[in-house]
């Protein structure tokens, strides 16, 4: 296998902050040429130039907004044909507060367009041009309100409930072509997110605040080892075992002929 193979470029949506911008950074780190994709170029150049300094390895920028139909359609043909991206970090992502009834029109399909949208069809040509090749890493930014969504936000909880479900059903298309999967799934980590959503990470009880590098951290080591789901900041990787099994025993009930005898 030549160096290229094993530290394939990365492509990162949502590059020019946050949780983004940590992965771009760690990912250099190890080596691999990194695609920076997001909306502020300036910021994107800035972060390229420091990741280039640091860790001599090629950076390009890419400034698209992903929520807009021909931007989103360039990144995603790059990704389709580009062999040479072994590595999608499926990050870009926006939230929002307030109730489902207060939500504007507009809100809602921005939100979608990025977190749903944009995530699916870049999911999709990386699964193609990775399945081709025979390698290739996947890794969608899902969240903790996946599992738990009467914490936070309805679409913003549904969306990342979709990632979640999205990934799942990934690995099981993909697992026998090469490809690996993982949905990261966060809890609150300190990020621009939240002032950009209008919300104050300040008023959240810091100790259910995590640090972004140390979320990222977790996360590849996570990847590491080859989870499908990773959750930073769980203790014990039994209790999301459990849930899955518990899932599982639910499984050969799930589609029948008849209808459960209660209903009758
Ligand atoms: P962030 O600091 O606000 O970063 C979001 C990134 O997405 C920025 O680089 C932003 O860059 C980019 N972006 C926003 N709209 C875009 C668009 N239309 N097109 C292209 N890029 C766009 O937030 P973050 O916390 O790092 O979030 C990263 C991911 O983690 C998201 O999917 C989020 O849902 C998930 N997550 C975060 C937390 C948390 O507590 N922070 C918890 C769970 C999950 P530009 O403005 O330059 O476009």
């Amino acid at each position: 296998m030549s160096a290229s193979t094993l530290t394939p470029t990365a492509l990162i949506t949502g590059a020019s902050s946050g949780i983004g911008a940590v992965y771009a950074e760690r990912l250099a780190a190890r080596g691999h040429d990194v695609l920076l994709v997001a909306r502020d170029r300036q910021r994107l150049e800035a972060l390229a130039a420091d990741l280039q300094a640091r860790h001599g390895v090629n950076v390009e920028v890419l400034a698209a907004d992903l929520s807009q139909p021909t931007d989103l359609s360039h990144v995603e043909q790059r990704l389709r044909t580009d062999q040479s991206i072994g590595v999608l970090v499926n990050n870009a992502g926006i939230a929002m507060h307030g109730t489902l009834a207060e939500a504007t029109p507009e809100q809602i399909d921005a939100l979608v367009a990025l977190n749903i949208v944009a995530v699916t069809r870049l999911a999709s040509a990386a699964a193609a041009q990775f399945g081709k090749a025979g390698r290739g890493t996947i890794i969608n930014l899902a969240s903790v309100v996946a599992l738990a969504p009467e914490m936070f936000n309805a679409v913003y909880s549904a969306s990342k409930a979709y990632v979640l479900s999205l990934t799942q059903t990934l690995h099981g298309e993909l697992r026998d072509k090469g490809v690996q999967v993982q949905a990261v799934l966060p809890g609150v980590t300190r990020t621009e997110i939240w002032e950009r959503s209008g919300l104050d990470v300040a008023h959240i009880d810091p100790r259910m605040v995590m640090e972004v590098g140390e979320m990222v951290d977790a996360a590849l080591s996570g990847l590491d080892s080859k989870e499908l789901v990773t959750i930073p900041s769980l203790p014990n990787a039994a209790d999301w075992q459990a849930l899955i099994t518990a899932r599982d025993a639910l499984g050969p009930n799930l589609s029948r002929s008849s209808a459960a005898a209660r209903y009758k």
